[in-house]
């Protein structure tokens, strides 16, 4: 507990900054040291009031400035005035028959996103969004059909997991011994949008969740999945430490176009190649292709064998997703049969080919089928159909 801050702060003009309230919330510990000095914090002792900010925020989840109890009345109703800790609006919070949490969230400008929670045993994952809506559209997934309006700031990133451990009450107490086991142990970036088309807001966002002295959850426990931004693959490696994810979901460029546009710029050799560089490669970090298992579209053995093949020499393992459906989609599920086939001919090439358990389907929480109310309706289905067929 460090000595109260001196009279000192009073001196400093009180002027608000432009546009109001600084928000906390999402700022990396740079820009708050830049923040509180801006603020009239004095140089010499900024960092270490960033240190303990940061630890009333993002490990006690405090959110109001008085309860921070070791820094002098007089600083903390400077920070009242001049800062707010503020996270999006939960607009509805559904809880799925398997437990699977849906949270439909407001941001600023009233448009609204999406983040999940799946308990699993001995784990659970925080899905969270990058955009509202999405810049890509892909014809298998829900989000696709929605018109990129905006990226997240990284404190509405942020804000995801906090919201999620208000709900499941899982912030420390004082006093109290630190709970090991964690509720929220993952975090993957695979809901609306594509996070590298977002990298400053993500990476940013990721440097706070990443933090050891706040939320703290460890770099190898976070996945980011991307559905093929090639230029910025290895900065993800060297700027945010993640693990990787590929929406990878067919085996030639025919299909792979269709499916995931973004194919017709960066095509599946120059993703592949991309891979193969990719910084932090090894074995105890493996990337995951993800593949959706679209009925007579991508699900063939002779496409089981195609992709061991594209992919030999890379450290991998291969998520198999079984189609979620969502009103109007061009494609359904491939049959339990043909997954297990797909599976098995993955399994004995030697990767691991979990296949993904659909959760959260009854309130519309599984992957691919998220989707807010915010500017409905970028392409009719009938347009997705039509694409579809090809
Ligand atoms: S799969 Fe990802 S990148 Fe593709 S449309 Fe959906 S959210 Fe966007």
């Amino acid at each position: 507990m460090s000595a109260p801050i001196t009279q000192d702060v009073l001196t400093i003009p009180r002027k608000l900054p432009e546009g109001g309230r600084v928000n906390i919330v999402g700022l990396t510990r740079e820009q708050l040291h830049d923040a509180l000095i801006a603020a009239g914090t004095p140089e010499r002792q900024a960092k270490m009031r960033v240190g303990q900010i940061w630890q009333w925020v993002y490990h006690w989840g405090v959110r109001d400035f008085a309860a921070m109890t070791n820094l002098a009345k007089d600083y903390r109703a400077l920070l009242a005035d001049r800062f707010e800790i503020s996270l999006p609006e939960v607009v509805t919070r559904q809880v799925s028959a398997d437990g699977t949490r849906k949270y439909l969230l407001r941001i600023a400008g009233g448009h609204e996103v999406e983040a999940v929670y799946i308990p699993e045993e001995g784990r659970g994952t925080l899905c969270v969004s990058s955009q509202v809506g999405c810049t890509l559209t892909c014809s298998f997934c829900h989000t696709g059909t929605q018109k990129l309006v905006r990226n997240l700031t990284p404190g509405e990133i942020v804000g995801q997991l906090m919201i999620a451990r208000d709900d499941l009450d899982e912030w420390p107490t004082q006093g109290t011994p630190k709970n090991e086991t964690r509720l929220i142990s993952n975090m993957v970036l695979m809901g609306m949008g594509e996070p590298l088309y977002n990298f400053e807001g993500v990476r940013d966002a990721m440097k706070v969740v990443m933090d050891g002295e706040g939320l703290s959850l460890s770099r190898r426990r976070i996945t980011l999945s991307t559905s093929g931004v090639v230029p910025e693959i290895a900065r993800t490696a060297e700027e945010i430490g993640c693990l990787l994810a590929v929406s990878f979901h067919a085996t030639t460029d025919e299909v792979r176009d269709r499916l995931v546009p973004i194919n017709k710029r960066w095509n599946i050799q120059t993703l592949l190649d991309a891979l193969r560089e990719y910084p932090r490669l090894s074995n105890s970090e493996r990337i995951t292709f993800e593949y959706v298992m679209l009925d007579g579209v991508n699900d063939s053995d002779e496409d089981a064998r195609r992709l061991v093949r594209l992919i030999r020499g890379i450290p991998a393992k291969i998520n198999l997703i079984p189609f979620n459906e969502w009103p109007g989609a061009p494609y359904q599920r491939s049959s339990w049969e043909r997954i297990e086939s797909f599976a098995d001919i993955v399994h004995k090439a030697g990767y691991a080919s979990p296949i993904r358990t659909p959760r959260g389907e009854d309130i519309m929480a599984a992957c691919g089928q998220l989707k807010s109310a915010t500017e409905r309706g970028r392409k009719s289905r009938a347009q997705i159909a039509a694409e579809a067929a090809g």
